[in-house]
């Protein structure tokens, strides 16, 4: 049954874990001690901004310290307070362990709207929060590292590692601090897309299943699906571009925060995104039908709906008229508990956030272990990788020589077959094999128990059984 009254974000990722948990045999203490937050770190700082002093709320919550260092990113928005913190960083413990990034949970947050600020304004106030943070070992490579989410990106990032370096001048694994840094300083290449290609694969591993398919009234492929997508931003819009240009998928709708577009015929993306880009907005974007409301395309009919904003979209209030087949949930905590009710007793598939969100940070656990190596993935073996092939190829073509035109290797096939791998081929295969490995269990938990009735249940079955035995290891 679905609570009448909308409970808060944590209290929304309380009730999921709680259902979960009924299912498990854990003792009453060990299953309190993994749902509370260990501790939520408030600071007020002040900055010299414009000729006045101009103080700023953040956080930084530690969830579990299961495994260390905790993990998650830092958020910059006017919405940012501590029960959504806390949520947030209680689903980064389960998303890391769901997905095996040996990473606790943590999640940071600074009440501001970075909107109203220039460049240089934003830079003291992240440097300051950065120095909050790292004097209490809050950032720190072996016990908390950060990573950008709503509101921040590889610019704050770069800021907050260049913070550390300067306040641990010989610590050599600085660089470790945080992720998501740009590639220049010490990031790793495809960082920036991986949530949006981690949704990508969630949904091609989840259409390879006949079965999981059939439970959503879905069939086929990915192409010519229509996918509905709330938020372009740098999640959403990598997800809407990579099903729409590699998987054929057709974008109908794209909400954002001045209206949404509708196209019963497809909408580009890249065209869309471009148009954000320069006018600020989707309105006035010819090709498509504006709608001012744009909540409202949320509830449009298609097979796939993709909410990438932020949380709490689809609540007890609209969860009903939604007409979607499958919902991905590329943002974190996109529907509510009561919500989540809802649409299961709708019949609707939710692919949830732990699951489906995790190529950020799966990626980000890359790049951490990239800076611990100090080297890039793809440097020892590549060429010798391609030597290695160009051998079979010279072999194959003497071959070919002697049969003549019977047959012959096509140039393309050379051409892609002698390319050795680098880091982004590294990183897009460690990212496909993650999302692949993970849905398996999930799903596997889903079939095989009657009692579990949907993902996202299944999901947090996996998790907090890992995270519990990780307790128990330590003797807790
Ligand atoms: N902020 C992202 C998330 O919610 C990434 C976290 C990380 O990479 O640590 O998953």
């Amino acid at each position: 049954m679905a609570p009448r009254q909308e409970p808060s974000f944590r209290e929304s990722v309380d009730l999921m874990f709680n259902r979960a948990a009924a299912l498990m045999d854990l003792p009453p203490g060990l299953e309190e001690k993994i749902r509370v937050c260990n501790a939520t770190y408030t600071v007020r700082f002040g900055v010299r901004l414009r000729g006045t002093i101009q103080t700023f709320t953040g956080y930084r919550s530690v969830h579990s310290e299961h495994m260390e260092p905790v993990k998650g990113g830092i958020r910059f928005s006017m919405g940012v307070n501590q029960d959504e913190v806390e949520a947030l960083a209680a689903l980064m413990t389960y998303k890391c362990s769901l997905v095996e990034a040996p990473f606790g949970g943590s999640k940071g947050g600074l009440r501001i709207d970075p909107r109203q600020y220039d460049e240089h304004e934003l830079e003291l106030i992240t440097r300051r929060f950065a120095y909050e943070l790292i004097k209490r070992d809050l950032i720190n490579p072996s016990q908390n590292v950060p990573a950008p989410d709503m509101g921040t990106s590889e610019r704050e990032m770069a800021w907050i590692a260049d913070q550390y370096a300067r306040m641990h001048t010989t610590d050599i694994n600085s660089r470790a601090c945080v992720t998501g840094k740009p590639l220049n300083a010490g990031g790793i290449a495809g960082r920036v897309e991986a949530t949006g290609r981690g949704v990508q694969y969630a949904a091609q591993e989840f259409f390879r299943h006949q079965e999981d398919k059939a439970r959503a009234g879905l069939q086929g492929t990915l192409d010519g699906k229509r996918v509905i997508v709330q938020g372009l931003g740098n999640v959403g819009y990598h997800a809407a571009k990579f099903l729409s240009e590699l998987d054929g998928a057709k974008v109908t709708g794209i909400i954002e925060h001045d209206g949404a577009l509708f196209n019963p015929a497809g909408l580009d993306v890249e065209a869309v995104r471009n148009w954000i880009v320069s006018h600020g907005g989707v309105t006035g974007f010819p090709d498509a039908a504006h709608t001012a409301k744009g909540t409202a395309v949320l509830e449009e009919e298609c097979d796939i709906l993709i909410p990438a904003a932020m949380e709490g979209v689809i609540t007890l209030e609209n969860a009903h008229r939604i007409n979607a087949k499958l919902i991905i949930e590329a943002a974190n905590g996109p529907i509510t508990a009561g919500a989540d009710d809802i649409l299961r007793e709708k019949g609707v598939v939710i692919i949830p956030d732990m699951y489906a969100n995790a190529g950020g940070v799966t990626v980000s656990y890359f790049e951490w272990v990239k800076n611990l190596s100090h080297i890039r993935f793809g440097r020892m073996q590549r060429r010798d990788e391609e030597s290695r092939h160009q051998l079979i190829v010279s072999e194959l073509e003497r071959l070919d020589q002697k049969m003549g035109d019977a047959w012959s290797l096509t140039p393309a096939f050379k051409e892609k077959y002698l390319r050795g791998a680098g880091e982004l081929e590294l990183v897009r295969s460690g990212l496909d094999d993650t999302m692949r490995i993970a849905y398996q269990a999930m799903r596997e938990v889903w079939l095989s128990r009657d009692d579990v009735p949907d993902l996202r249940t299944a999901a947090y079955l996996v998790s907090i059984d890992r995270v519990a035995a990780s307790y128990r290891a330590k003797g807790l």
